[in-house]
């Protein structure tokens, strides 16, 4: 392990609040929309925005194929993503995924507390703004989910959707993992493997985690002799043992080292601390109402409903959670519901954590 890593304790299961953002057309068209999939279907912005961070908080995390021969434990990893809130922009503009038109500068929303994600139209690759593991300004761009999901209902009848879940979720998961301060293992940034030399450029902070350079001088790996770019091999080749399966490589598996999810767990609690879940559940707090684009509500106590809510009537049937509504509630200590009717169509759970205030 990295000796710069403060202790820290990844049996303990760490919740990160992110928001999303889907950019649509200025004429609403291009993306999900909070009504519909922008194809007509009834699945929307915010089904796909619950759906995804799902996808990516039960993943477990996979065996590593490099370094070869190893006996590196494989932890579960333990960090999951609260959906806050969902928000809907039109712009042509910022619909292009790109570096040079920032949403983040238009549209971000409680930066300081929850990390934003922007689903764009085509342009640039997916990016993650910093690795920093003291940064309050974290986001990350991407432009898989529209196109994958166009692509998958185009040819719906060749095309598997588990496969569009896990291109463009993994896709995500690995872009928010930059935010919590992952590096790649075997490439820099974007550009080509990391073969030539053991230049801090190529340096991730685990020594867990190989670059070409050190399987080739380290283990005398040889690969398939063709390339030094080995074992960067590309998506979908992450079960072929030589090649790097780890989630932050590009093959679309997710392999986590023991060092990786020490310095994710480590960023979380410190530098990063600000984004946690648990930050918010303490103090009571009364709901009244839920609604869009809030998704999630905190606190110590929560009371829903009840005499001091002046615009609901004492009725037991009183609905306050509409039709379409999504939400969740989560406390530390216990949820008191004086009146509640979840309408068919709709969502409404509740979950207990901790909280670290
Ligand atoms: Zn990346």
């Amino acid at each position: 392990m990295s000796s710069e890593l403060i202790d820290t304790d990844i049996s303990l299961e760490k919740f990160v609040r992110v928001n999303i953002h889907f950019i649509q057309k200025s004429d609403g068209t291009g993306n999900f929309t909070e009504t519909s999939d922008g194809f007509g279907n009834d699945f929307n912005g915010y089904n796909v925005s619950m759906e995804m961070l799902h996808w990516i908080n039960t993943k477990d995390n996979q065996t590593l194929n490099i370094p070869p021969d190893h006996s590196l434990i494989k932890y579960p990893i333990n960090i999951k993503f609260v959906l806050d809130a969902v928000y809907f922009h039109q712009s042509d503009e910022l619909y292009p995924n790109s570096f040079n038109s920032n949403c983040n500068d238009t549209y971000s929303t409680n930066s300081s507390e929850v990390m934003q994600c922007y689903m764009r139209g085509d342009g640039v690759s997916d990016h993650a703004n910093n690795i920093s593991s003291t940064s309050l300004n974290k986001y990350i761009s991407l432009k898989q989910l529209v196109n994958r999901y166009s692509s998958w209902i185009n040819n719906m009848e060749n095309d598997n959707y588990s496969w569009f879940q896990h291109s463009t979720y993994g896709t995500t998961q690995h872009e928010l993992y930059h935010l919590l301060t992952l590096s790649h293992t075997v490439r820099y940034n974007s550009g080509p493997p990391c073969p030539t030399d053991d230049s801090s450029a190529c340096n991730d902070g685990c020594d867990d985690t190989p670059t070409p350079f050190e399987m080739v001088n380290d283990y005398n790996f040889t690969g398939n002799s063709t390339s030094i770019s080995e074992p960067f091999c590309g998506w979908g080749n992450g079960n072929v043992h030589w090649c790097s399966n780890n989630r932050m490589d590009y093959s679309g598996s997710g392999a986590l080292s023991p060092c990786q999810l020490e310095r994710m767990h480590s960023s979380i609690d410190n530098g990063l601390d600000a984004f946690r879940l648990c930050k918010r559940l303490n103090g009571t707090n009364q709901l009244c109402s839920f609604s869009f684009p809030q998704i999630s509500y905190y606190g110590s106590i929560v009371t829903i409903g009840g005499a001091n809510c002046l615009d609901i009537p004492s009725s037991t049937d009183t609905p306050i959670v509409n039709s379409s509504n999504i939400s969740q509630v989560f406390a530390s200590q216990e949820v008191e519901i004086n009146e509640l009717e979840v309408k068919q169509g709709g969502y409404f759970e509740i979950f207990t954590s901790y909280s670290c205030n």
